[in-house]
C-alpha cells in the first residue's frame, strides 16, 4: 500500500477545460472565448507599452535583489492605496488603513480571508452575488469560511436582480461578511448603478455586515480609474471599515508577475498598528515576503506623472476595444440577421459579457462552430477581435435562433 493511495483526482478546472478543447480543435476558424486575460485585436498577448518602459527603467536602475519587510514594497503599498482610495481620502490622511502587498488579488482575498478567521468576532460566513467568480468560495473556503449566496444576476432580463439582492442581503445575519465585486462583476459584466450602491451600504450599515470587496479590474472597466473606484468610496464615505483586496494584473497586464495589495480599514491609528502587525505575522507564516519585481514596475508608473499618463492611456486602449468590440459584436449579431434584443452585451462592462446562451447552445455552438466559453454562457470579450467578429456573431445567432 503506498502513502497516496487514497488521493483522488481534482475536479478539472472549468476555466482550463475551455482551453484545453480549443487547443485542440483542428478547426482553422476556431475562436476561444474562455480565456480571463486581456488580447490584443489579433488574439495576442498585450505588453503595455507604460509597463515596458517601467521595466527597461528598472532594469538599468541595476537594484539588488534583497528581501523586503513582510508587508512588501512600500511605495507600492502607499501609491496603490491612493489609486484605489483617492489621494485625498479621508482614511489615508488619518492614517487608517493596513496596506500589505499581496500575491495578486487571489492572495489578497487570502490574506484577508485569514486575518477575518483570526480576529472577526462575527459569524465565519461569507455572502457571495450569485453567480460569482468561482475562486471566491475556494479562498475563504481554506480559511474555515462558509460561503452563502446572495441574488444577483437575473436570467430573464440578462440585468441585475436589484431587487432580490436587496431583499437577500436585508435577511443577512447581523456581523457576517459580505463580498462585492467592486466593478465590472466577474462573470456577468452587470454592476449595480450609484444609486443602487447607495441603498446597499446602507442596507450592509443596518446589517452590521462587514464588507469585502474584490476589485480586480480598476481603470479597466471604463478607462477611468476614478470612475471604476466609485463604489469602494461610496462605502468607505459612509463610514464602512471594509476589508479590499486589489489587482494589478489587468488593468497593467502584470497577470504572471502577481501584483496586488490588501487593505483592512481601522477606526483609528492605535489600531492600525495592531492590526499591521498580526497581517505581517500572518504573512510570515506563509511566504515570509512578497517578490520585488512586480510592485517595483507599479511605483515607477504610479509614482511619476509621464509614466503614469502614459499608463493612463494604454488602460484606455484596453478599455475602449473591450467596449468597441461589444459593439461590433451586437452590429454583426444584427447583420448576422438576428432580431433578438443584444443590448445586455454593450450594457456590461469589463472583459467579461454574460451572452445568455444556455448550456445546450454553448454546447452546441462549440461542437458545430469551434467556439469555445463556459457553460454559463459567458465569453471574454477580449477575445472578440475584428477578424473573428463576424464568424462568432454567425454563430451565436445560429445557436439562438
Ligand atoms: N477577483 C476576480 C473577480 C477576478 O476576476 C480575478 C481574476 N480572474 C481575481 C480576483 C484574481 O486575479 P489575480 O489573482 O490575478 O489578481
Amino acid at each position: 500500500e503506498s502513502i497516496w493511495d487514497h488521493v483522488e483526482l481534482a475536479p478539472p478546472d472549468a476555466i482550463f477545460g475551455v482551453t484545453e478543447g480549443w487547443k485542440k480543435d483542428k478547426n482553422s476558424k476556431k475562436v476561444n472565448v474562455g480565456v480571463g486575460a486581456y488580447r490584443d485585436d489579433s488574439g495576442k498577448p498585450y505588453i503595455l507599452p507604460s509597463v515596458r518602459k517601467a521595466e527597461e527603467k528598472i532594469f538599468n536602475q541595476k537594484m539588488n535583489h534583497a528581501y523586503v519587510l513582510q508587508d512588501g514594497h512600500h511605495e507600492f503599498c502607499k501609491l496603490a492605496a491612493e489609486l484605489a482610495f483617492g489621494k485625498d481620502s479621508c482614511v489615508l490622511q488619518n492614517n487608517l488603513n493596513v496596506t500589505a502587498q499581496s500575491v495578486s488579488g487571489t492572495g489578497a482575498l487570502r490574506l484577508g480571508a485569514a486575518f477575518l478567521a483570526k480576529f472577526f468576532q462575527g459569524n465565519k460566513v461569507i455572502y457571495f452575488p450569485k453567480p460569482t467568480w468561482g475562486n471566491h468560495k475556494n479562498i475563504f473556503a481554506a480559511e474555515g469560511f462558509e460561503g452563502k449566496f446572495y441574488r444577483y444576476y437575473d436570467a430573464e432580463t440578462i440585468g441585475l436582480n436589484f431587487r432580490g439582492m436587496r431583499e437577500d442581503i436585508s435577511k443577512i445575519p447581523e456581523k457576517s461578511v459580505i463580498l462585492f465585486h467592486a466593478v465590472a462583476h466577474n462573470p456577468t459584466g452587470i454592476d449595480p448603478t450609484m444609486d443602487e450602491w447607495k441603498e446597499i451600504t446602507y442596507i450592509c450599515k443596518k446589517r452590521k455586515l462587514l464588507v469585502f470587496f474584490d476589485m480586480a479590474y480598476q481603470g479597466f472597466a471604463s478607462g477611468d480609474t476614478e470612475k471604476d473606484a466609485a463604489a469602494v468610496r461610496l462605502f468607505v464615505d459612509d463610514g464602512h471599515e471594509i476589508i479590499l483586496a486589489q489587482s494589478f494584473s489587468k488593468n497593467m497586464g502584470l497577470y504572471g508577475q502577481r501584483v496586488g495589495t490588501v487593505t483592512i480599514l481601522t477606526s483609528c491609528e492605535e489600531e492600525q498598528e495592531k492590526v499591521l502587525s498580526q497581517m505581517k505575522a500572518i504573512i510570515l507564516g506563509m511566504y515570509m515576503c512578497p517578490p520585488i519585481h512586480g510592485p517595483r514596475i507599479v511605483a515607477e508608473i504610479l509614482g511619476n506623472p509621464i509614466p503614469r499618463s502614459e499608463w493612463l492611456k494604454d488602460l484606455k486602449g484596453m478599455a475602449d476595444r473591450i467596449i468597441s468590440a461589444r459593439k461590433a459584436l451586437v452590429d454583426n449579431l444584427k447583420k448576422a440577421g438576428s432580431t433578438k434584443n443584444w443590448d445586455h452585451i454593450t450594457k456590461q462592462i469589463g472583459m467579461f459579457c454574460y451572452t445568455g446562451l444556455t448550456p445546450d447552445q454553448v454546447k452546441k455552438i462549440s461542437k458545430e462552430h469551434s467556439i469555445y466559453l463556459t457553460a454559463d454562457g459567458r465569453i471574454s470579450v477580449a477575445g472578440v477581435g475584428t477578424k473573428n467578429v463576424e464568424y462568432l456573431a454567425h454563430a451565436m445567432h445560429t445557436v439562438t435562433k
